[in-house]
């Protein structure tokens, strides 16, 4: 049966839309509300939990120090935590997002998921709905997002920058401020799905970096670099690996940005250097991602002189 059109309104002594030939409130006029008010719940635990996870994370001040160090690679002292959002963009608050979702404490896990254990053992207090998300949320990580699209007063939909994965996501509020090309490094976090949605809502949870239009291709070659290093251990890695041990690179990115007018210089400098820290060449990075190096690039490292023995001989 074909559905009814949105903009007209099903009234309660309706046939139902569904075709059962029951009157619509004693159909699916029912379900349909309390999904509504589910969905309108979960927005509601999507708000209430972030803060009570924010604040769980004052619970383990000694855990700070060195994921301060790591996300700030060591620009600022720990002391100056509380100046960090004037400093950089909401900086303290995208370091408490990224520490409660992305940091592994001592123990091996994340805050997020340590949280989880806790709910279970009823330590950590949540509602039915705070729950359900926190669990959805174990697996959230600090990712690069290009806007793909604005869907005024609606939302947004946004591309792993890492992947070829879009996301439709619903946060109609940081989609005001974004426009398509521009980039986000910030944590989607699923949040008012309904339950038979065959994809989560997504929102951006915290605080994000938010980038101009000139930086995607610089910060993914930045990104390869980690990429590459990796690899000279471990050639399987993939970028849910970098994002799960490296994700501070990102930010390491986002802060190296000249804040006032663009300038490609400082990117360009920013890869290279990067470069140079971890010890690769233009050459081995495109061999540790499996590609040729384009054309145009010289390598850096002067090849090995060519004897007649190197010469492949016609057949
Ligand atoms: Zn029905």
């Amino acid at each position: 049966m074909a559905k009814p059109a949105k903009n007209k309104k099903l009234g309660r002594n309706d046939p139902c839309h569904c075709g059962s030939g029951r009157k619509y409130k004693d159909c699916h006029l029912i379900i349909e509300e309390a999904a509504r008010s589910e969905q309108l719940l979960l927005r509601q635990a999507q708000d209430s939990l972030l803060p009570k996870i924010i604040e769980a994370a004052q619970s383990v001040p000694e855990q700070f120090p060195e994921a301060f160090a790591r996300f700030w690679q060591n620009k600022y002292p720990f002391e100056q935590m509380s100046d960090l959002d004037a400093v950089e963009d909401r900086g303290a608050e995208r370091f408490l997002t990224w520490f409660a979702f992305d940091f592994h404490m001592n123990n091996g896990r994340t805050l997020v998921e340590q949280l989880n254990i806790a709910a279970d053992e009823g330590s950590f207090e949540v509602d039915p709905y705070e729950r359900r998300l926190l669990e959805q949320w174990r697996t959230v990580r600090l990712r690069p997002y290009i806007v793909a699209e604005i869907r005024k007063g609606k939302g947004m939909l946004l591309r792993d920058l890492l992947g070829e994965q879009e996301f439709d996501v619903t946060d109609y509020n940081a989609a005001k401020r974004l426009e398509v090309g521009e980039v986000v490094v910030g944590h989607l976090t699923p949040a008012d799905t309904p339950l038979d949605a065959p994809v989560p809502n997504y929102y951006l949870g915290g605080a994000a970096a938010h980038l101009t239009n000139d930086t995607p291709q610089k910060l993914v070659e930045f990104a390869e670099l980690h990429l590459a290093d990796m690899r000279r251990e471990r050639p399987d890695v993939t970028w849910s690996d970098l994002l799960e041990e490296r994700s501070e690179v990102l930010n390491h990115f986002v802060i190296a940005l000249p804040r006032e007018a663009p300038d490609p210089s400082v990117m360009e400098r920013l890869v290279s250097d990067g470069r140079i820290a971890l010890q690769l060449t233009k050459e081995s990075v495109a061999s540790l991602l499996g590609r040729m190096l384009p054309k145009d690039e010289e390598p850096e490292e002067p090849e090995a002189e060519k004897t007649d023995d190197s010469e492949e001989k016609p057949a």
